[in-house]
């Protein structure tokens, strides 16, 4: 290959790597992403850098110049790098290719302050998983105290510059970042210090802001990409195009579109594609591939111009008829000397790749793209959470009846990531007393189902404890005989347990327990009252038995236990009652089995 070569991504027969940025909210991915777009704008004079469908390309010849002195051009043959435009973890699952991620490689942005946050968790997970090569870019270094900025600077050339205390602040920073990537299971290490870039992960320390460590995260990107990606961007550029969906969009004038990465050959205009729809390969011709056009600024309202031919990697947007049920996430290919069936059972058996796999019973799962849907399952899967359909698209009336034909009340429920609620849905879940949980991050809506799943399960303990005789002990006092009969009233004192009204009373004379009457009624002080605990001291009436008869003041009384109820008691619910009703319990077993050892068991 010509070393020197400077020319487009569409030069020789190596393709730009694509690039991701991941991380947490608000720890810089779009201020990293645009910063490296305005330098590479300014450094590349207007037209060198070039925006495309969902991402912006930067050549080599332009890297290299904000690189300085970090980068010489004549070291690399790739022809640049393509940055995704839509940071986070949510569209690097999106772009999805045949067996794994499209991103070639990552920048794990996390905030030197914050350090590692749920989706920075998230994203370790997803990057593991599809095994994507990534560096950590350690942002807003500058917010270091004491910090002065050296715009655009390589990081070590500032970080000289910087006072002992905010130089040595900062590397105190690092080193905790460097321990959380280890925690996840990457060994890790300032990136001037890494020599093998395979085994393990280099953090380069930068600020999106003041641009101070940029030229060496393009540097280690390139560097990466070059040594340990150049295989698998040799690319046959003449081949059929294959690509992702990204978004499914309308575009004034062609109607439904979608835009796409192409990651590999070429798609033109009037090619035969196969895109994957909602209910299966969708076969359609090209009407007009549209691209940007050329801009001075990066961030105005979009103008798009035809063009003829597109080369991996590109983005691009792809007007044709039929494109309505197309799906985020899911392949595009080109039909070129092949029959249409094989592309068709090609991009089918993609699609049954990306099919998660369902139970008889479990949750209803709505995700906007199919890498999404993926990721969802996946770590629904890791939490042992059973899903029932799993599906891309709006949450619709049709989810909502079969989250409502589940029998566990856990699973009365609809999962929407990156997805709305339709109107009509939403009432109708409402009726049915269906749980929709909405969320753009994976760990918040799992925690939000569990905290749910949760607060079920201690309502139904609840109300089995409703209908379950409490266990108690009680005595009635010296002197306190309130009146003898048709109810007898007697004060008490609580031994042990919780006394409750309409419970049946039993006295234990010999080993069997004697139904001596049922508790009508409590009163405290005068006011009626529905139990009463252990310690308390109360007047009972007693419809049944007549004071100085059947009982007499001083007696020990007990709630009779059903069989079945204290066999619940004892076997499922002993961890949820309180300490004295459980010896109540244990002392009324005790004696039930003294005279039947297999009592309540
Ligand atoms: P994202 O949610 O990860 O895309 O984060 P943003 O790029 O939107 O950044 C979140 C906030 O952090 C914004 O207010 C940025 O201006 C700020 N920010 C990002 N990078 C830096 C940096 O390097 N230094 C400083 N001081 N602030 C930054």
């Amino acid at each position: 290959t010509d070393a020197d070569s400077d020319d487009g991504p569409d030069a020789g027969a190596l393709r730009t790597p694509i690039v991701a940025v991941l991380g947490h909210v608000d720890h810089g991915k779009t201020s990293l992403l645009d910063k490296i777009r305005g330098s590479a704008v300014t450094a590349g004079e207007s037209g060198a850098i070039t925006q495309h469908i969902g991402s912006t390309a930067v050549p080599l010849d332009v890297i290299s110049k904000m690189a300085g002195d970090l980068v010489d051009p004549t070291d690399f043959d790739l022809p640049g790098l393509l940055f995704i435009d839509t940071p986070g973890h949510h569209s690097f699952s999106t772009l999805r290719s045949r067996g794994g991620a499209l991103a070639d490689i990552a920048i794990l942005v996390v905030d030197v302050n914050d350090g590692f946050q749920p989706q920075t968790l998230e994203a370790v997970d997803i990057l593991k998983r599809t095994a994507t090569p990534f560096i950590v870019a350690a942002n807003k270094v500058d917010t270091v105290p004491g910090w002065n900025p050296n715009p655009d600077e390589p990081i070590q050339v500032t970080k000289e510059k910087q006072s002992d205390r905010a130089s040595s602040d900062l590397d105190e920073k690092l080193y905790e970042i460097i321990g959380e990537l280890s925690d996840n299971g990457f060994s890790a290490d300032m990136y001037w210090r890494v020599q093998n870039f395979q085994a393990n992960v280099g953090v380069v320390p930068v600020s999106a802001e003041t641009g101070e460590g940029v030229p060496d995260l393009l540097t280690v990107l390139m560097g990466l990409s070059q040594r340990y990606l150049k295989e698998e961007m040799s690319v046959d550029v003449g081949g059929p195009g294959v690509g992702t969906v990204l978004e499914v969009k309308e575009a004034r004038g062609f109607g439904t579109t979608v835009d796409a990465v192409v990651y590999d050959g070429t798609v033109r205009e009037d090619d035969q594609i196969v895109v994957g729809g909602l209910n299966g390969p969708i076969v359609t011709d090209v009407r007009a591939l549209l691209k940007p056009k050329p801009l001075a600024e990066i961030r105005t309202e979009q103008e798009f111009e035809r063009v003829e031919e597109v080369a991996a990697a590109d983005g691009v947007k792809i007007a044709a008829p039929d494109l309505d049920s197309a799906m985020a996430g899911a392949p595009v290919r080109v039909v070129r000397d092949q029959d249409v069936d094989e592309v068709i059972e090609a991009v089918e058996a993609e699609l049954a790749d990306i099919a998660v796999s369902t139970a008889e019973e479990g949750l209803v799962v709505k995700a906007d793209t199919l890498g999404s849907l993926e990721a969802l399952s996946g770590t629904l899967e890791e939490h042992e959470i059973p899903v029932v359909r799993a599906e891309v698209g709006d949450v619709a009336p049709r989810d909502v009846r079969v989250a409502g034909t589940a029998n566990e009340p856990t699973n009365r429920t609809i999962l929407a990531f990156g997805v709305d609620v339709l109107d009509d849905a939403r009432d109708l879940a409402d009726q049915e007393d269906v749980n929709v949980f909405e969320n753009d991050v994976i760990y918040q809506l799992i925690e939000d189902y569990e905290d749910h799943v949760e607060a079920i399960e201690t309502a139904q303990q609840d109300q089995i404890l409703d209908n379950i005789t409490r266990p108690a002990r009680f005595q009635i006092l010296p002197d306190h005989t309130f009146r003898q009969s048709d109810p007898a009233v007697v004060g008490v004192e609580v031994l042990s347990g919780t006394v409750t009204r309409n419970s049946n009373v039993a006295l234990f004379d010999g080993a069997e327990p004697e139904r001596v009457g049922r508790m009508k009624s409590i009163q405290d002080e005068g006011e009626d009252v529905d139990e009463a605990r252990m310690g308390d001291r109360v007047a009972v009436s007693i419809d049944g038995p007549t004071v100085g008869r059947q009982i007499e003041e001083g007696d020990e009384l007990w709630t009779e236990l059903p069989e079945k109820h204290a066999k619940i008691l004892e076997q499922e619910l002993k961890e949820d009652i309180p300490g004295d009703e459980r010896e109540a319990l244990g002392l009324y077993l005790e004696k039930q089995r003294n005279r039947d050892p297999f009592w309540g068991k």
